[in-house]
């Protein structure tokens, strides 16, 4: 849909701070910042954000393009583009605020399992030492969006960003020997401390049975 960004724009949550190169919150990122201040962290856009409140008055702060035209090639603002920047934007985004929260620069985001109409959140595992993208399964090679990995370089927690395309049996059977989770591409976008688990395997039974490994049409017990 042409100038689709335009209507629907994209609450960012985080960009950089170019001078010192970390990652900072809109809420308590400088108003009125002079231009270059502050970086979107979607790669291949990279423009000059500043900061506004949404609604006026409501003390909601968000990080928006300073030029519209920057939107056209951005990620963040793509809600609707099947085109993929969507997907790689929001992978981007959890890889590096995963690695600031490994470093203890950020917090931890949390994953949150829908249970009997419940939320209940989680600390994902705390032994990831890494994270790194596009990690391939040496066994299957199969191929994950992020990786948490431990201090022996294997995988302490997969992570699928669900975009257009959710896993599907083939790639859960791939998946089986770890632990993984899949989360909506929009919702890490949305919201990076709260992630919303709409799949996930070999988790507790209690944290959703019906999100677990088994029972997906046309799947065979041995798949399980
Ligand atoms: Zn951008």
């Amino acid at each position: 849909m042409a100038n689709n960004w335009r209507r629907s724009p994209s609450r960012i949550l985080l960009a950089r701070d170019v001078a010192s190169g970390e990652l900072l919150k809109a809420e308590v990122a400088q108003h009125l910042p002079p231009r270059g201040t502050y970086e979107c962290l979607d790669k291949e856009c990279a423009g000059d954000v500043n900061v506004c409140e949404r609604p006026k008055g409501s003390g909601r702060f968000y990080f928006r393009h300073r030029a519209l035209d920057d939107c056209e090639n951005c990620g963040f603002h793509s809600r609707h583009d099947r085109s993929n920047r969507r997907h790689s934007v929001a992978q981007h985004l959890l890889i590096l605020v995963l690695n600031e929260a490994i470093h203890r620069r950020q917090p931890m985001p949390i994953l949150e399992f829908q249970v009997a109409g419940t939320t209940r959140q989680v600390m994902p595992l705390v032994n990831a030492m890494s994270v790194i993208p596009e990690w391939i399964c040496p066994y299957t090679g199969r191929r994950a969006d992020i990786a948490l990995l431990d201090d022996n370089q294997k995988p302490a927690l997969l992570i699928e960003v669900f975009h257009t395309h959710a896993v599907d049996r083939h790639k859960r059977r791939d998946l089986s020997p770890y632990w993984w989770v899949e989360i909506e591409a929009n919702a890490i976008i949305a919201d990076h401390e709260h992630l919303p688990v709409r799949h996930c395997g070999n988790l507790p039974y209690v944290f959703g049975p019906e999100t677990q490994q088994r029972s997906l049409p046309g799947m065979k017990r041995t798949e399980w």
